[in-house]
């Protein structure tokens, strides 16, 4: 038996190919995978270019078929996050579970967008059972933690307006996260609004943009950083949700100092936000047909990989 699986090859480019299978890691899992979606950090070329050769996927659900930790039993649909931290380290106690070593270490072996993939032992303090969630709205609990953790470090508070930059998936989502305080979003791509729109999300032109206390800026680029300072109000908080390109230098204009706004950053995310994601998706905050545009087989995957990088489609996610 052979594990078909996606890799990125380089230059924008995804192959699907063959591979042995992987084998339960002593205390840890085997997983059949369901669904995993495409990431839309993983078509950033300079980042998954100095990750050669890398195996897609990461937002993935999947069957436990074989077992070495009695918590996850054969036969439970389960979402690992790809990176767990150890939970006692410094950074761990301080809640900065992201730069913690162990983390960064950890991963899915190939990877998500596989037919089969192992959890190792260590990734389980951030595995979750997830049979009452559909495996394609447990695929979704990655990056919804993610904005979820956005959210926090925000620190909304009674009264604030809400608005959010770029209505890709990750923009969908801060909408839906944040769905209590009536958020509206912006983009300049008129079938991204009219997707938000019938999605019941509120959507508008950047032209028609108005005041706002915390903006959250999806596209890594100045120009979005540079739009947010338009609408920011004094006091407020401006959080940046995806980097620059390597090398790049945010601008930050002096006014920022004078309006005393809160330039945040946010990235990825660790348990207590996965833990608040799977809260939210299980009352129903987020459904995958609001931010999946395509569920598609794997062998579909190369041209959907091009496809969302053109920003032709919002997002794929491979059924398996
Ligand atoms: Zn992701
Ligand atoms: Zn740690």
């Amino acid at each position: 038996m052979t594990n078909r699986l996606a890799r990125y090859i380089g230059d924008g480019r995804v192959e699907i190919v063959e591979e042995p299978m992987p084998v339960c890691p002593p205390g840890g899992l085997l997983v059949q995978t369901e669904a995993c979606g495409l990431c839309s950090g993983e078509l950033m070329s300079w980042y998954m270019d100095q990750k050669l050769p890398h195996v897609l996927g990461h937002e993935v659900a999947g069957i436990v078929r074989e077992s070495q930790d009695e918590r996850f039993p054969v036969g439970s649909r389960v979402f690992p996050h790809h990176h767990a931290p150890c939970m006692i380290c410094e950074l761990c106690r301080r809640g900065r579970y992201v730069h913690c070593p162990k983390w960064k270490r950890t991963k899915l072996r190939p990877g998500g967008m596989a037919e089969w993939f192992s959890v190792d032992a260590e990734n389980l303090s951030d595995t979750h059972i997830t049979d009452d969630l559909r495996a394609i709205d447990a695929a979704l609990i990655e990056p919804l933690a993610c904005v979820m953790k956005s959210v926090r470090l925000a620190q909304i508070e009674p009264g604030d307006r809400i608005a959010v930059i770029g209505l890709g998936v990750m923009g969908l989502m801060h909408l839906a996260a944040a769905a209590a305080h009536q958020p509206i979003g912006y983009d300049f791509n008129e079938a991204r609004r009219t997707w938000a729109n019938t999605q019941g999300f509120r959507a508008a032109a950047p032209e028609d943009a108005q005041p706002a206390d915390v903006v959250f800026v999806c596209p890594g680029s100045q120009a979005a950083f540079d739009f947010a300072l338009t609408l920011i109000q004094p006091g407020g908080a401006v959080v940046l949700f995806a980097p620059l390109g390597p090398g790049e230098h945010l601008a930050v204009p002096q006014s920022t100092y004078f309006k005393e706004l809160r330039i945040l950053h946010s990235y990825s995310a660790g348990p207590p936000d996965t833990a608040q994601a799977i809260a939210a998706i299980r009352k129903g905050e987020l459904r995958a047909e609001q931010v999946i545009s395509e569920f598609i087989p794997l062998a579909d995957l190369p041209s959907a990989y091009g496809e969302m990088k053109a920003g032709r489609i919002l997002k794929p996610m491979v059924i398996f």
